[in-house]
């Protein structure tokens, strides 16, 4: 009986469910906007409008709304979306006219405009109308450039489609679990995923079959694009059916005809929401830059996190090894804010820890670009860029992590002196980047050269880190592209290496030197031929620099946004925490090892004559065998077989004082301890003889007491390590099953939410 009123209920779902989806279609095709209007330029309904089907018959209009439910989309996408999602963005209120009758759209809006759900939508909705079940297979595929971005927008999936009968799934690199997988890809319908792992299953999934796609994403599309997903992407769209819809978004989306014409768009739409604003960056977004030194960097972001001690901050770095050194120094150095740092070289459970547990906390997040792109960490104060940025497209993206959809951001970019014409090429960025530059308060700042000379000396390990980080960032100055902003013969290497807290220089490889070397004498014989031509024309040079130049550009900047900023003002308190601006109203990219990559690792060959593998260092430089391990130290002293002596035998001599200073401290320690212990035993002897003198035969109070003494003691013996606590905390969060529990969650929970509504 029950059986049969099931069956009934579930009959009369479909029915309604058809009727609804027939209506869509018909709204849809009725009143699609033509091909390249604009739905902004369309005067917008009144909230109040009736919508939809009117009683002659006739179809609301839906390009030019304002509101979600003013759209021909299902009723559980729109229960999905309300109530966080009532009112559309710009670009959500420009594209999804046109991507909701299936034509192709490149999209680009500022950073934290909605971006996401103006792909998720028409996902879920195409698939819907087409009826799409599991035993369909692939019906769309997402793809991120990063594992963090990925599982975001799975997130925002679940939001959306929480009433839909469609499964989803996120395959992303790094996770074990990939042969069961394997055995679910293809009763999934919607993928979001890496390349590498898509890929992947293209190539080792047996049966995987995405022949019947219909709708291929791009999320952050001029950046899967370029040359780095180059390979991986065309491989995958060489196995995807042409006739499909494709949505490309990102907030610097590419122009180039020849990226476009590798994914076969059909007329697309090219929605520029905000290409008439006269910022790149989000209006909310108050950003500076300063001229800070190389030497100088991380005396004034050391003395700024000390200054901001309530901000929720992203520290951007160029290379892995920055970012674990200047974290674990800083740590050391206990600034009075929780501290967490994110790279490409984390093993992909605690990357996503990391991840979650920055959404939540007030803490300050040293990272590579792998955080730059598409990230949407809640209610950050302040992006703090140390290291220049490779390009005005990656500054646009790292300083997007701040200022999201209606909250307010701040963002200060250091420039070393060699560095300023990255400030010029974004002053005249096309739409502009109305950024200021100002001075740093020296008498504000902090140094603490000194103390990381004392952390080195404490904790040999980051003798090591200190050098890798100072050889990697002068081999990624050496690597960038741009050489009018990048040039390593103007780095004043020597006082960098002390600024880390280094005794001395450490060397570079011989590559990277002599590119140096030639590179300075080339400086020299210019400084040489330019001082000949200087005694004509010296005072009007020196004229130039101190008045144009930077002060003169500084002046340009603030005409244009003189309502909203006072230079002098801001200039004295720079380093004084403001008021943050940032409103609490709502709760991205390094190199991953492609597949590629990888098997090529995987391949041994065992029959190389010993000595002949060939070893590469970070940057993917090639070394010969075992130099890798002397470049730490001296890429010459592989050469030099008396050196490498001399020096081990001094680390040797280092070594035995430091394990005698070791010895006699372990000492002191122990007998420390054990007076202390001593004591508390005595104390609590003392303190026991009391209560049995007092126990007048209230046992169960005296128990609580003695527990409670008990349970205090226990605590104070207790004492858990920073890091300790951290790998508790790590473990707490099991990203795997994150992603694949609550994807079977979803994908259970979707399929028995039967009920229509
Ligand atoms: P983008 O991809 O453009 O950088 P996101 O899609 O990540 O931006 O959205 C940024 C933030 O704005 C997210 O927290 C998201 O929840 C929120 N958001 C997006 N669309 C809306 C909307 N229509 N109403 C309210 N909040 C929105
Ligand atoms: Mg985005």
């Amino acid at each position: 009986m029950r059986r049969l009123k099931v069956k009934k209920l579930r009959k009369q779902q479909r029915l309604s469910e058809s009727q609804e989806i027939k209506l869509l279609e018909q709204w849809i095709d009725a009143r699609k906007p033509d091909p390249g209007t604009n739905p902004l330029a369309i005067p917008p309904p009144l909230p109040t409008a009736p919508v939809g089907r009117m009683a002659d018959g006739v179809f609301t209009p839906y390009a030019g709304c304002k509101l979600f439910r003013q759209l021909p989309i299902s009723r559980k996408t729109k229960e999905g979306l309300a109530p966080k999602y009532m009112e559309m963005s710009e670009i959500q209120r420009a594209s999804l006219p046109h991507s909701l009758c299936g034509r192709d759209i490149l999209g680009a809006a500022k950073t934290g405009s909605g971006k996401t759900l103006a792909f998720i939508i028409p996902v879920v909705e195409k698939l819907y109308r087409a009826r799409w079940c599991p035993e369909d297979g692939v019906g769309s595929i997402i793809i991120s450039p990063t594992k963090e971005l990925a599982g975001q927008l799975f997130e925002e999936l679940k939001i959306i489609g929480k009433n839909h009968t469609l499964s989803a799934g996120l395959l992303i690199g790094g996770r074990k679990d990939v042969d069961a997988e394997k055995d679910r890809v293809n009763a999934l319908n919607i993928l979001i995923c890496t390349p590498g792992r898509l890929l992947q299953h293209m190539n080792e999934t047996l049966n995987f079959d995405c022949s019947h796609l219909q709708v291929l994403v791009l999320d952050e599309a001029d950046r899967m694009l370029d040359k780095k997903f180059k390979g991986e992407l065309d491989a995958i769209i060489s196995q995807l059916p042409k006739r499909r819809q494709t949505l490309l978004f990102s907030a610097t989306q590419t122009k180039s005809v020849k990226d476009l014409a590798r994914l076969s768009l059909k007329d697309p739409e090219y929605i520029s929401v905000h290409s008439e604003s006269i910022t790149a960056t989000p209006e909310r977004l108050k950003q500076v830059a300063m001229e800070v030194p190389l030497d100088q960097k991380l005396n004034v972001l050391w003395s700024f996190i000390k200054s901001h001690l309530r901000s929720k901050m992203i520290v951007f770095l160029s290379t892995c090894k920055q970012v674990k050194f200047v974290y674990e120094a800083f740590k050391k150095l206990r600034p009075g804010i929780p501290l967490k740092c994110l790279h490409g070289n984390m093993k992909q459970n605690t990357r996503m820890a990391i991840y979650l547990d920055f959404c939540e906390t007030t803490s300050v997040l040293f990272s590579t670009d792998v955080a730059s792109r598409g990230l949407d960490f809640p209610a950050v104060d302040w992006v703090i860029q140390v290291d220049c940025p490779e390009d005005v497209a990656a500054y646009i993206h790292r300083v997007g992590r701040t200022a999201r959809f209606a909250s307010g951001g701040n963002s200060v970019l250091f420039l070393s002196p060699s560095e300023r014409e990255m400030l010029t090429k974004l002053q005249s960025a096309e739409p502009k980047i109305p950024i200021q530059l100002r001075k740093v308060k020296s008498e504000k700042m902090e140094q603490i050269s000194g103390s990381l000379a004392s952390v080195l000396v404490k904790y040999p390990e980051m003798q090591q880190l200190a050098k890798r980080a100072f050889i990697t960032y002068v081999r990624s100055i050496n690597h960038q592209k741009d050489k009018e902003v990048f040039d390593v013969s103007k780095l004043p290497l020597e006082e960098y290496s002390a600024s880390l807290g280094l005794p001395m220089k450490p060397s570079i490889s011989s590559k990277t030197q002599k590119m140096k070397n030639k590179k300075e004498t080339e400086l020299k014989k210019k400084q040489k031929s330019e001082a000949e031509d200087e005694i004509q024309y010296s005072d009007e040079f020196k004229s130039d620099v101190e008045d144009g130049g930077m002060k003169a550009v500084a002046v340009k900047m603030i005409r244009g946004n003189e309502e909203n900023y006072n230079v002098h003002e801001e200039e004295d308190n720079f380093l004084v925490p403001k008021k943050s601006s940032v409103e609490l109203d709502k709760s991205e990219l390094t190199h991953f090892p492609t597949r590629i990559l990888k098997k090529k690792k995987l391949k041994i060959n065992v029959h190389r004559p010993v000595g002949t593998r060939l070893k590469y260092d970070d940057d993917g430089n090639e070394v010969a065998p075992l130099a890798a391990f002397a470049i730490m130290d001296s890429a010459d002293a592989v050469l030099e077989p008396e050196k490498v002596k001399q020096r081990y035998e001094k680390l040797r001599e280092d070594m035995k004082q430091r394990d005698k200073e070791d010895k006699v401290l372990q000492r002191q320690r122990l007998r420390d301890k054990r007076t202390k212990d001593k004591m508390k035993l005595k104390r609590w002897r003392e303190e026991e003889e009391e209560f049995d003198e007092d126990d007048s035969g209230n046992n169960a109070e005296s128990d609580v007491g003695r527990n409670t003494m008990m349970r205090n003691s226990k605590i104070s013996f207790e004492s858990e390590s920073d890091d300790e606590r951290k790998v508790k905390k790590t473990k707490g969060f099991d990203t795997d099953a994150i992603s694949l529990a609550e994807q079977e969650a979803l994908a259970l929970k979707l399929l028995s939410s039967m009920h229509y509504s």
